[in-house]
C-alpha cells in the first residue's frame, strides 16, 4: 500500500498514512473555525491501520472539546495541527494540509455548510495570484 509522509511546521511531529483516501471532509461547524482560525478546517479520515506516527508524539499536546468528539491536537513547540484519534480510536483525522504530498481523494464534500462565514464563500470569485500580488 502507497504511503506518504506529513509534519508539523517544525517537523518535530511526523507521521506516515495511506495515499488514498474515500473523503475529505471541509468543515465550516463553530468548532472547526474556532480551532483552525479560518473559514473551514480541511479534514481525511483514515481508519488507525492505515497511519503511524513516525517522530514526536511527545511533542503533542490534545484539547478535547468538552462534550464533542472534537479534539485539537497541536505540536508544542510550532502550533501547528496534527492528525488525532477520533472517539474509539477506530479512526484517525488527518489535517490535509499537513500532508506532504497530494493524497488521492475519492469525494469532497463540505459540512455545516450553514454556518460558513460569509467572507469565505464564492472563493472562485475572488482575486488570485499564483504567489504575492505584484
Ligand atoms: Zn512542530
Ligand atoms: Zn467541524
Amino acid at each position: 500500500m502507497q504511503k506518504i509522509k506529513g509534519s508539523c511546521l517544525c517537523s518535530a511531529v511526523s507521521f506516515e498514512v495511506v495515499k488514498t483516501f474515500d473523503k475529505l471532509f471541509f468543515c465550516s461547524c463553530d468548532q472547526c473555525r474556532q480551532i483552525t482560525g479560518s473559514a473551514f478546517a480541511s479534514n481525511l479520515f483514515v481508519t488507525a491501520d492505515g497511519f503511524s506516527w513516525l517522530s514526536g508524539a511527545e511533542d503533542i499536546v490534545r484539547y478535547q472539546v468538552p462534550g464533542r468528539d472534537i479534539s485539537k491536537t497541536f505540536c508544542r513547540i510550532c502550533g501547528s495541527g496534527v492528525p488525532w484519534s477520533s472517539g474509539d480510536g477506530s479512526k484517525v483525522v488527518v489535517p490535509a494540509g499537513s500532508l506532504h504530498e497530494e493524497p488521492v481523494v475519492g469525494e469532497r464534500t463540505r459540512i455545516f455548510a450553514a454556518e460558513q462565514p460569509s467572507w469565505s464563500l464564492r472563493l472562485e470569485q475572488i482575486n488570485t495570484h499564483p504567489g504575492f500580488p505584484e
